[in-house]
């Protein structure tokens, strides 16, 4: 059976009504919502890929102050983009809206295109930000399916397949087309993410104080709980990685990382994967692969600290060096390289893990 046709006509009514009724008391105040400006509501939403809206509001904040309109953003260079973005992850996200700015620019007189196809089309815009800004901005009857929608969606229809499958996505943007209406669509979908975000949370739904209850088939089944169905967690590898700080006269050796990396287009201490412990033979071959990268002879590797962190599938376990300058020039053919004194660390976009490292470093100094 097709569960998103086989939801009533009656059901889509009470949906609407009840949803509306339950927004104009609970809907969430979020700095982007208020001028419906197509800028606004595509920086907020391509921030909060990934991210809480706790996490995302200092950060936005910083943004519109820095970069309040696409001409500023269009005409500002990549890393000073990247520099606002640093925290936040998922870096070709910057980068993309970057590209997108300078295209919109160039090409359309630095408007926003307000058809669906229009804004996929553009760099880093899939189907639910290109529908957010249609229906948030430009008043669109487009449907959005995102973690929050996508929950709420799959409880409402008891779907129990996996909602990331081809065929739980197929219903689940089949479902949210047929509920958004025609009159308000951009408060109607960001009274479903409301709803989703703050009632049909992933672990404890506030089913007794939820405005769908009586259309709920999860609910009314009791399995709020089971659905959706979890998806199995990716196994984890571990990683063991070292960076190396290379000092030469009070300055520091950096080098932004190439396009295929992690973290394209952030600057980083050289950076090198192996397998051993670290030992006396270890740091012999990471001073060879410090060469072989840059080009420079360094000698008194020696630890400074052990960060952990994880990035998607890898657990990281990052052995941050320090080293001594000791002859060489730089081969800067991959990636460019330089030489930053403590002072600079603050004007370039840093990895994490670099930002860290350079504060240890810096720690108890003047710069
Ligand atoms: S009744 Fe419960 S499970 Fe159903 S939509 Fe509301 S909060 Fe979610």
């Amino acid at each position: 059976m097709d569960l998103a046709a086989a939801f009533s006509a009656d059901k889509l009514s009470i949906l609407r009504r009840n949803l509306r009724r339950w927004y104009g008391k609970h809907g969430r105040h979020l700095p982007w919502r208020a001028a419906g400006d197509p800028y606004r509501v595509w920086i907020s939403e391509i921030m909060l890929q990934q991210t809480t809206v706790t996490a995302v509001i200092p950060y936005y904040e910083r943004f519109l102050a820095r970069f309040p309109d696409l001409q500023t953003l269009a005409e500002a260079p990549e890393q000073e983009v990247l520099r606002l973005w640093e925290g936040l992850g998922y870096y070709s996200r910057a980068r993309n809206i970057h590209k997108t700015a300078r295209k919109l620019c160039h090409e359309r007189g630095g408007n926003f295109p307000r058809h669906l196809d229009e804004l996929l089309a553009l760099p880093g815009i899939g189907r639910y930000t290109a529908g957010a800004i249609a229906s948030f901005a430009f008043n669109q009857s487009a449907p959005i399916v995102e973690a929050n929608t996508l929950r709420l969606y799959c409880r409402l229809l008891g779907y129990e397949g996996d909602p990331r499958s081809t065929e739980g996505q197929r219903l689940l943007w089949e479902f949210a087309e047929r509920l958004v209406p025609s009159q308000k669509p951009g408060e109607f979908n960001q009274a479903l993410m409301d709803l989703g975000a703050t009632v049909c949370t992933p672990t404890e739904p506030k089913c007794p104080s939820c405005p769908l209850r009586s259309i709920c088939h999860a609910f009314q089944q009791g399995r709020q709980h089971e659905i959706p169905r979890l998806v199995k967690r990716v196994a984890m590898t571990e990683v063991t990685e070292a960076s190396v700080a290379v000092r030469k006269q009070g300055t520091f050796l950096l080098r932004q990382r190439r396009d295929e990396e992690r973290w394209a287009g952030m600057w980083d201490f050289p950076r090198f994967e192996f397998d051993d412990d670290l030992n006396k033979a270890t740091l012999s071959r990471l001073a060879q692969s410090l060469r072989k990268l840059t080009g420079i002879e360094a000698r008194e590797l020696q630890r400074v600290e052990t960060i952990r962190h994880t990035v998607t599938r890898y657990r990281i376990t990052l052995h941050c060096l320090s080293a001594e300058f000791v002859s060489g020039r730089l081969l800067c053919k991959d990636s460019p390289m330089k030489w930053i004194s403590p002072r600079q660390f603050e004007d370039l976009a840093l990895s994490m893990t670099a930002r860290k490292f350079a504060r240890l470093l810096t720690k108890g100094t003047n710069q």
